[in-house]
């Protein structure tokens, strides 16, 4: 019996096989004993997140995998990115991701990024809670010359287009609806109206004339994209899977917003940076922890190194990089012994294609009462060949939930 689950997702783990690594990908070329003895003890398969031949996304993977259906929990990226800067996201707020910039009097804009600007705190906080028509905005800052924006408030949509033209020259956007809904129609002009009042409020700041006299570019305006709704029916992960408490262990802000969006808690973990120098003994130290002493159910390991790697198709890096994770995978072995590891990836990011692609990705189940196979490798093609065959994303919470003993039973 299983009362503890740690799912590791290492993105963009899965590859193709290169010629110069003898024919085999990354991880079959990588020496990893430790994860070869947990595959020898595990249930072995291979995972699309979003079902055979479709190329996902990290966040929409993510969420499928953690039992979200993307396309009606996914509707845009800023409310996961607004919750991974710690901003607590009520049912039906509509989030973006921003940049603060600058522009002229004529709204071209000049510097998409205010030149690199590295602080918006002050700049944030200057319209931070600024009503119109009874919609409530607050403006976060994030990192660098990045900030959320939340709308909230009463018939908001996130079905609007962007005020950023995702280009510098270009002249700012108006937002329109991209439907004919009186809630997206009233949402774009509640935006327009607000970028409006905010490029007022920003352009006058005494810090901003303060950047022109020293010749640097204002941050006078915030450009919006990714608009998303937090939905209504969104369930957190601990009510629809009956856990007390479940923790997400993260470097990459994305992956914190993904955890934070479910409801997860969010654990900081020093020298986490979701680079290549991160520091893997202090997450799964930590991980252990947090099972062990801290009376988690649950813990989401993220690991991204891999898939960022493989974007820049350094094999070689790619292959060293999952070495390195399994110098560290053995600390899993001071879990309870109650403890179920799951290990797979979000998508494969060949480094061939130096992009995410549908290939998919092994998956393995390691615990008690798991019927464990013949397989003894970790990797792509030896996993295809384990008892569990080909699965969809959807299907790894309900095998998790079966493992615990937890899952519905349909009919009598
Ligand atoms: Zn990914």
């Amino acid at each position: 019996m299983v009362n503890k689950v740690v799912l590791t997702i290492i993105d963009g783990l899965g590859d193709r096989l290169i010629k110069e690594l003898g024919d085999k990908t990354p991880l079959e070329a990588a020496k990893t004993p430790n994860l070869d003895k947990i595959a020898e003890k595990s249930q072995c398969g291979i995972m699309c997140a979003l079902g055979r031949g479709v190329r996902p996304g990290s966040d929409t993977s993510h969420l499928q995998i953690f039992g979200y259906d993307p396309n009606i929990y996914y509707t845009g990226r800023g409310p996961i990115e607004v919750a991974g800067i710690g901003f607590k996201l009520e049912h039906g707020d509509v989030a973006f991701r921003g940049n603060f910039g600058t522009i002229d009097e004529d709204w071209n804009i000049i510097d998409r990024r205010a030149g690199r600007i590295t602080d918006v705190t002050e700049f944030a906080k200057a319209i931070d809670g600024i009503e119109i028509d009874g919609i409530k905005f607050f403006v976060k800052p994030a990192t660098a010359y990045r900030a959320g924006v939340i709308m909230r408030g009463k018939g908001l949509s996130a079905n609007i287009t962007d005020n950023d033209p995702h280009v510098a020259g270009g002249k700012v956007l108006e937002v329109v609806p991209k439907d004919n809904t009186e809630e997206a129609k009233f949402t774009a002009e509640v935006v327009n109206k607000f970028m409006k009042k905010s490029y007022e409020i920003l352009k006058d700041l005494e810090i901003n004339k303060k950047r022109r006299v020293n010749g640097k570019f204002e941050a006078n305006f915030v450009l919006l994209r990714g608009a998303g709704i937090y939905p209504n029916n969104l369930e957190s992960f601990n009510t629809k899977y009956n856990y007390t408490k479940s923790a997400c262990v993260a470097g990459g802000g994305l992956y914190k917003g993904i955890g934070s969006y479910l409801g997860m808690d969010i654990i900081e973990v020093e020298g986490a940076t979701a680079l290549p120098n991160t520091n893997l003994e202090n997450k799964f130290n930590t991980v252990v922890d947090l099972i062990n002493n801290k009376n988690y159910d649950f813990v989401f390991l993220h690991i991204k190194p891999t898939d960022s790697i493989g974007e820049d198709g350094d094999y070689i890096g790619k292959r060293d990089f999952i070495e390195k994770i399994d110098n560290s995978i053995s600390i899993l072995n001071n879990l309870r012994e109650d403890t179920l590891i799951v290990i797979t990836a979000d998508h494969s990011t060949p480094c061939e294609l130096k992009q995410h692609s549908a290939d998919p990705v092994p998956i393995i189940f390691c615990g008690n009462g798991v019927r464990k196979d013949d397989v003894a490798e970790f990797g792509e093609r030896s996993c295809a060949k384990g008892q569990l065959g080909f699965i969809e994303g959807k299907y790894v919470m309900p095998i998790i939930l079966d493992i615990q003993g937890k899952s519905k039973l349909i009919g009598a």
